[in-house]
């Protein structure tokens, strides 16, 4: 006997930054099934749109960069659907790879901008309309180079230690207002952002992933990933807050020497 999907979201309104493709649309996918009303806001126009048509969400042209953007995003759900219980800062890019020594300074600004400016510009716009509500959920898509360091990626992994931090610092604002701040950490999953990074194949790249399962020896999926954050999303973490939820099946705590 199959038992019915008990709706964690019902009645719940949320934002999506990123939400056209790889985590952020299955999150958006996932947020959909449990009963939310949700607004995709990306740069992938076509994408968005049509992830939107999927699961009668709606879609926002929305760069994360430019606080009118993120700004219309916001009040896109507001108009629409009344309030805001939910903002998911999740839009993000990487860095190309290269040693420090060949990183220009505005490929540097470039990923800074997208994912530590597009979380300060979520956070602070979903915060005007929740502050004044005594309620919400903000969640952001760290990364487990939120807590350790990687190869020619500098920017990234600065910028991902610097989402942990606005995660704190807001949650501790917030706090007394009624609005959660957290993130999650994700280890490697194999999306669009993965591949360009390793600049290969899809096919040759989900074979390459293998060097990156986690300790259960399997690889992380979105859905992995928008299940942490669904629970972040819904009053089941009532009492949780600033925290950094690693998604990375133990990867980050590994002492490899032991292994
Ligand atoms: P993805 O490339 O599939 O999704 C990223 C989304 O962000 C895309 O839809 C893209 O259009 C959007 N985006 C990029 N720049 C934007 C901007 N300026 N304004 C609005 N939207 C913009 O990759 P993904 O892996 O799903 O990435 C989602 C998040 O997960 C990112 O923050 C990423 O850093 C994080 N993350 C990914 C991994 C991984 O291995 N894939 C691991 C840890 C964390």
């Amino acid at each position: 006997m199959t038992s019915a999907l008990v709706k964690r979201l019902e009645g719940k309104v949320a934002v999506i930054t990123g939400g056209a493709s790889g985590i952020g649309e299955c999150t958006a996918r996932l947020f959909s099934q449990h009963g939310a009303k949700v607004v995709v806001a990306d740069i992938q126009d076509e994408r968005g749109r049509s992830v939107c048509d999927t699961i009668g969400a709606t879609f926002v042209h929305c760069d994360v960069t430019k606080e009118s953007d993120v700004q219309k995003a916001i009040d896109t759900a507001v108009t629409g659907h009344g309030k805001l219980d939910i903002m998911f800062n999740n839009a993000g890019i990487i860095d190309a790879g290269k040693p420090i020594t060949d990183t220009a300074l505005s490929d540097f600004h470039k990923v800074i901008d997208v994912i530590v400016t597009g979380a300060f510009l979520g956070t602070k716009h979903a915060a005007r309309v929740m502050v004044p509500a005594g309620r919400g959920s903000i969640i952001s898509t760290a990364s487990v180079a939120s807590v350790i360091g990687g190869v020619g990626t500098h920017a990234y992994t600065a910028a991902k230690h610097a989402v942990a931090g606005l995660t704190r610092s807001a949650a501790v604002e917030l706090g007394r207002f009624g609005v959660r701040v957290n993130c999650v950490s994700p280890y490697a999953v194999a999306t669009r952002l993965a591949v360009e990074f390793a600049r290969i194949d899809e096919k040759v790249f989900e074979e390459a992933m293998s060097k990156f399962a986690t300790l259960q020896g399997t690889l992380l999926k979105p859905e992995d990933v928008a299940m942490a954050v669904l629970y972040l999303a819904s009053d089941e973490s009532k009492y949780v807050s600033g925290h950094n939820l690693m998604v990375d099946g133990g990867y980050s705590i590994v002492n490899r020497a032991l292994l």
